[in-house]
Order: structure tokens, then C-alpha cells, then sequence
């Protein structure tokens, strides 16, 4: 389900006249408020100031050119193309088209004058430029940079621009950092607000790029400290108001559920599992509503853990419910829970409900009652749990597993639908993908954070082998070898949507393959379009044991937990992130045999691996360890999309970097109670300008 953004008030439909496109557009990239257009920077910045003569430019330039259409045609190989030569009288240059429309013909007719601008390829072939921009030639050449904005398909760059002026002018760009506030800078410059805007949106006719787009520049440093200064006050409200809310207090007997699940399970607790049950148990006895997130690496057993949470807030006569991202994950929660609780929870005549999204009505409308009269003391499912019709009688506990896989928006529903009633349930979310200490002080300022620092005894770890896609058929041998002794095999392949043109093998083919090359074996196939009950099939089989290979594409990412697994392909793992493939090497390694990962790599026809893709697999080659994994991860990739930031549509941080602004990070967090404690009205405005209705995204 993709992410809506909240909706705000100014979303609401009105009797107002209808939007034009482009002001559609500027909704959907969230700019509404003239604040919200001044904050919109430019992406980067033309230099549109100036003609170079052919015969000056160098190969790789960006130059803009202008002079007569010699020679135009249309050509057809290697594709349907539009050829056009341009002569400034110092050379010749042939532009190239492979979009074109009668109109680009017409303006780019023979005899015609014109500008060019794009960047300039050297080749055998003479100079070329493939797609410039095309206008007429004459008129006044822009006296200073012109800037360009991140906008999407019907708004164009002009429409925009003026928009983005306008909100300048508009816009309140008042001082709202108290004057102590700001004395802790310290010696660092900072412009203020509106010059700092004005010079990043409105170079002057002498400004030059560097400067711009130089990141300590006094002017981004300001939207730097303001942009981290407004995220911390959104934590710190968060958890300040968290204090005010009252939760139920669940504490267990002696004797009571969780000691009768802890007897009954066929292993002891590591000395990290008691310690983050401990936190947890503190945490629920207490009339705040928790929100506290456990991390621990893959396979160190999270989920007995929340178990044991369930089993306190059951006992102390409330409900709990267990989310997981996805529906296989969830059918092994609830097996897993059942086998684990169904007994205790039976002698005291209550059950296990389950809820998904692919659910027959009638199971559903029966599951839905037993929530509502409170009979089922544990409830587990997809985000269908969190759907409007779902009524619980008390809920006490909610549990969020691989958290960082649900969307911003289904969070927010969470802690929205938790929050009708005059109590707040408390909140555990788990992930297997351990926040680096910088992000946490950044985005978890309200969120404690317990750690599983230790694996279960008797685990040997899994050896990452790099393997070129080359020797594929060493692979199959590897996995011939595995079936012979019993074990089992992952595959995963993954999936590129639609994309037929990418020489990738995709799941199906893949299976065939390994169907041929293991006859009388049963291979499995798991896709994520596969039907609900499709998937439930393949995986029952799989983890019985019967099906000793499953080729799968991500859908098997997180949480599945199949011991006696001992050898994970992972092909064309350079396309997958880190996190991703630490957490499906997790898969394997589970119980006590020996386990091998194989990254199966193959770089672009003729070409190499690209810079990350190689640090990435060498990363993983090099360290089994969550934490080093996480780090590094950030490392590459930036905490945007470490954060799953692309996916919800909510940028989280635009201007601040957490790993090179972590001194401007410090500042803000001694700013942030200053400013509320002691200008409250400023604190207000200075949240209002960076956040206006969005405050819940960074709470969330
Ligand atoms: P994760 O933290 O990745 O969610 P799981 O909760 O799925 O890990 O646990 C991984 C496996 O380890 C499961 O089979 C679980 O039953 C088992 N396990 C959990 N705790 C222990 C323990 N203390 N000793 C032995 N095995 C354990
Ligand atoms: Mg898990």
C-alpha cells in the first residue's frame, strides 16, 4: 500500500474553482503555503549567461550555442532519431533527439536560428548533443544564474520559478532563534533567513556556482540550523507530550503467564533477552504509554521477547497486538505465538485472533467479534489489524515488527486509532536494522531503545561468499550437495518490475532453471504477486521441510525463520541495498549447521561493478555484525533512504547531512529546550514555518 501523505486541512475539497494543472502540481510537491515555496531550493543552477563558440568548447561541457540549422533528418538506427546540424559559423554540431514531435521539426527547420543548450560529446562522429534544450535564437541573454528546481510532470520550470519568487516576497522570514539561541553558533557565520533565501534562489548577476553550491556557505549553514532546530523541537514536543498521556499499568504475578511461557519454552533466555525483558516489563508498569524500540540482529530472537510483553499485559487482563509488514511474516508470528501461547491462553478460555487483508469475509467477521468482546487476548496480522473496523476491547499492548518496513502514514494510523480512547495502549516496535547513533538522536529523540546485543548459543556463523555470475553452475553443484544431506536452499532473485530490458533473470526463470537442473526435487516459487494463499502454501511447504529449494524474490526479506535452511543464493545481489541483504543472509545460519550466503554478482555487459555496489558486497564479505552493517550502510547510502524516507514520499531531512552537520545536530539539541522552555511563541512559529501540518511525520 503506498503512503499517502497526511492530508491537511488545505487538502480538504472546497467550493473554491477547480485547481490548474500547475497548481495542482505544486500540491503534490507539498508546496501550499508561501513559506512552504520559499523553502523549495534550487536543485542546481544554469549558467545560461553566456554563448561559447563550438570551436572554444570542450568535449564534456555543458555550453549553451547559438547559430543556423544546416541539415536535418530523420534517421533510423539504431533508433528512430531526429538529426539536426547546427553551424555557429566556428564549428558544427549535431543534435540528437530520440523524443521528438512535429513541433521540434517545424522550430529546427532548415535555415532556422537557433540555442542549444546541453553537453557538448567530441566523437569520430564530430561534436554532438544529445537532447539540449532548444529555443529560438536572439533575445536578451539572463544577466545571472538561473536557477532549477526539483518539480515533477506538469510544472514547468518558468510557472515555478515565478511561484517560488512570489512565496519569497510573501512569506514570514522573521528572526524566530532567540538571541541565546544563536549566541550558542559560537563563531560560525550564519545569514539570516531572508538573505539567506534570497542569495540561494536569486543569485546575483556575479554570484558563481561554487559558492552556491558549497554546503558551509553562511546561507545553507542557516537552513541547515533551522531545519535540524525544528526537527528536534518536533521530538521533544512528542515526548513531552507523551508524559501527559496515561497508559494502563501491566504488571504480572509471580507464577503468572510469562513465567508459565518461560517453562514452557525448549530454550533458556540469553542474558540480553532478559535484560531488554526486563526494560520492556519496567517500561509496561508504568502509567506512561511505552514507545520503546528493540533492535537486535537478525535471528537474536526478538520475537519470544515480545511474547513474553504479550504475555504481561494478557495476564494483567488486556489485549495486545502483533503487526508484521507482510502476511507470510505474520502467519509465522501466529504460528509461531500459538504454538507458544495457545495452550496458556486456552486454560484461561481465551485465543489468538488473526487479521489480514486476504482474509474470507466470514473467518474475518468472526475474528472481528473475538477482538471485540476481548476473547481474543492476542491479536496478529498485517496492517489490516490497524483498519478502521477493527474495534478492540482493551488493547493494551501493540507490537510493530521490522518497523521500519511500514510506511510513515500506517504508523500514524497506529498511534492514531490507539489514541480514541482516554488511555494510550504501549508501543513496541522491533527491527532487525540497528539505528546508528547519529540517526537516533536525530529521528528517535522520543523513543527509548532496548538492545539485543547477543545471538542465541550454538549458532555458527554464516560464510558470505562473492561469486561471479559466471560460475553459476558451481552454484547449482553447491545446492546439489545441501539437498543431498537434508538441508534447505534459498534463492532469491530480485525484482525488477516491468522492466524487460534490463538483462535480469527473474524469479520464474530462474525456477524453471533449477527445476531442470534438480529433477524429482520440489522447487519452490515465491513472488510478491502471488495470492495470499498461494504464498501461505509454498512457505507451509517450505518450512515442513518437503520443498528443499524456494526461489523467491525479496518477499522472503524479513523475519522468516526456517532452521533447518543452510545456504542463501542471493542473485544479482550488487542490486540490492545493504540492510537488505544482511537481513536475508539472516535467514540462514538459524540453526546448527554450518551456513554459507553466495552473492551471485555480474556487472553490466562490458562494464564493472558500480563504486557502491562493490563497497556494499565487500561490506558484507567483510562483517557479519548488524551494527557495522547499519553503519556502514548509512555510510552509503545516506539516511534518507536508510530511513525508508523515499518510500513514505516524506522528505525528513532536505538541507541538514546527519554524518557531516553532526556539530549543527548537537547545537540544535541544546537549542531545542531553550526555545520552548523559555520563547514558547517563537518555538511555535519556528515549527509552524519548517513543518506546518506535517509535525506527525517525524513523530511517527
Ligand atoms: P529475530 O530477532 O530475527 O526476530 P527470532 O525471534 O525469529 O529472531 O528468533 C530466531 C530463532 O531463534 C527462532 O527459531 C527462535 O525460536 C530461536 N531462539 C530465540 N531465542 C533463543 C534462545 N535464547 N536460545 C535458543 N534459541 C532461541
Ligand atoms: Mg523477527
Amino acid at each position: 500500500m503506498p503512503d499517502a501523505p497526511a492530508r491537511t486541512r488545505r487538502d480538504a475539497p472546497s467550493d473554491a474553482k477547480p485547481l490548474s494543472a500547475p497548481q495542482r502540481a505544486l500540491r503534490k510537491l507539498g508546496l501550499s503555503r508561501p513559506i512552504d515555496l520559499a523553502l523549495h531550493l534550487p536543485l542546481r543552477y544554469e549558467d545560461e549567461t553566456q554563448l561559447v563558440r563550438l570551436a572554444d568548447a570542450r568535449d564534456g561541457d555543458t555550453v549553451q550555442v547559438e547559430g543556423e540549422v544546416t541539415h536535418q533528418e530523420i534517421a533510423y538506427r539504431p533508433r528512430r532519431q531526429l538529426l539536426v546540424s547546427l553551424n555557429d559559423g566556428s564549428d558544427t554540431c549535431t543534435l540528437r533527439f530520440f523524443n521528438f514531435y512535429p513541433s521540434h521539426q517545424k522550430q529546427m527547420a532548415v535555415g532556422q536560428r537557433i540555442r542549444a543548450r546541453g553537453e557538448l560529446r567530441g566523437g569520430f562522429a564530430g561534436l554532438t548533443m544529445m537532447h539540449p534544450t532548444v529555443r529560438a535564437a536572439g533575445g536578451a541573454l539572463p544577466q545571472a544564474l538561473t536557477p532549477v528546481y526539483p518539480t515533477v510532470a506538469g510544472l514547468p520550470q518558468p510557472y515555478l520559478r515565478k511561484a517560488v519568487l512570489a512565496g519569497l516576497a510573501e512569506a514570514d522570514l522573521s528572526e524566530t532563534l532567540a538571541p541565546e539561541v544563536l549566541d550558542q553558533m559560537g563563531d560560525w557565520p550564519l545569514w539570516d533567513l531572508r538573505r539567506s533565501l534570497s542569495f540561494l534562489h536569486q543569485p546575483l548577476p556575479d554570484a558563481v556556482l561554487a559558492e552556491l553550491e558549497d554546503r558551509s556557505h553562511p546561507a545553507w549553514l542557516r537552513l541547515k540550523a533551522e531545519e535540524l532546530l525544528a526537527q528536534q523541537l518536533s521530538q521533544l514536543q512528542a515526548r513531552r507530550a507523551r508524559e501527559h498521556l496515561r497508559a494502563p499499568v501491566l504488571r504480572a504475578a509471580a507464577g503468572g503467564l510469562p513465567e508459565q511461557l518461560l517453562a514452557a519454552l525448549p530454550f533458556q533466555l540469553t542474558a540480553a533477552q532478559r535484560r531488554v525483558a526486563e526494560e520492556i516489563a519496567r517500561d509496561l508498569a508504568r502509567e506512561q504509554p511505552m514507545h520503546r524500540l528493540l533492535q537486535g540482529d537478525v535471528g537474536s530472537g526478538k520475537t519470544v521477547v515480545a511474547a513474553l510483553a504479550a504475555c504481561v499485559a494478557i495476564e494483567a487482563g488486556w489485549q495486545c497486538a502483533l503487526m508484521a509488514p507482510t502476511e507470510i511474516l505474520a502467519q509465522q508470528h501466529f504460528a509461531k505465538l500459538v504454538g507458544w501461547l495457545a495452550p496458556l491462553l486456552a486454560a484461561r478460555g481465551q485465543r489468538v485472533a488473526w487479521l489480514t487483508g486476504g482474509q474470507k469475509k466470514k473467518e474475518r467477521a468472526e475474528m472481528l467479534a473475538a477482538v471485540a468482546s476481548g476473547e481474543a487476548a492476542l491479536v496478529v496480522g498485517t496492517h489490516a489489524v490497524i483498519q478502521e473496523q477493527v474495534r478492540f476491547a482493551r488493547l493494551g499492548l501493540a507490537v510493530i515488527d521490522e518497523q521500519h518496513r511500514f510506511g510513515v502514514q500506517q504508523r500514524l494510523d497506529l498511534r492514531n486509532k490507539l489514541s480514541e480512547s482516554e488511555q494510550e495502549p504501549h508501543l513496541l516496535m522491533m527491527s532487525a536494522t540497528p539505528i546508528p547513533r547519529t540517526l537516533a538522536m536525530s529521528y528517535y529523540a522520543d523513543l527509548d531503545v532496548s538492545t539485543i546485543d547477543e545471538l542465541p548459543p550454538g549458532r555458527t556463523p554464516v560464510v558470505t561468499r562473492l561469486v561471479s555470475g559466471h560460475r553459476r553452475a558451481e552454484v547449482l553443484e553447491r545446492i546439489r550437495a545441501q539437498i543431498a544431506q537434508g538441508r534447505q536452499v534459498y534463492w532469491v532473485c530480485p525484482l525488477i518490475e516491468e522492466s524487460e530490458a534490463l538483462d535480469l533473470r527473474n524469479a520464474t526463470e530462474t525456477h524453471a532453471e533449477l527445476s531442470e537442473a534438480f529433477p524429482g526435487q520440489m522447487i519452490g516459487l515465491l513472488h510478491s504477486r502471488m495470492p495470499p494463499a498461494e504464498k501461505r502454501a509454498v512457505m507451509a511447504l517450505f518450512t515442513s521441510g518437503a520443498m528443499p529449494v524456494l526461489v523467491s524474490t525479496t518477499v522472503i526479506e524479513v523475519g522468516v525463520d526456517v532452521p533447518n535452511a543452510s545456504l542463501m543464493v542471493i542473485e544479482h545481489a550488487e542490486r540490492f541495498g545493504l540492510s537488505q541483504l544482511h537481513q536475508l543472509r539472516g535467514r540462514v545460519g538459524r540453526g546448527a549447521a554450518a551456513s554459507a550466503c553466495v552473492l551471485l554478482y555480474s556487472a553490466p555487459e562490458g562494464g564493472r561493478l558500480g563504486e557502491t555496489a562493490r563497497e556494499r558486497l565487500k561490506a558484507m564479505a567483510e562483517t557479519a555484525d548488524g551494527f557495522e552493517i547499519a553503519r556502514r550502510d548509512l555510510e552509503i547510502r545516506g539516511p534518507g533512504e536508510f530511513l525508508g524516507a523515499r518510500q513514505s514520499g516524506a522528505a525528513l531531512l532536505r538541507f541538514a547531512d546527519l554524518q557531516q552537520d553532526a556539530p549543527l545536530l548537537q547545537w540544535a539539541r541544546r537549542a531545542a529546550p531553550q526555545l520552548l522552555d523559555h520563547h514558547p511563541e517563537l518555538a511555535r512559529r519556528h515549527l509552524d514555518r519548517w513543518l506546518g501540518g506535517r509535525e506527525g511525520y517525524l513523530r511517527a
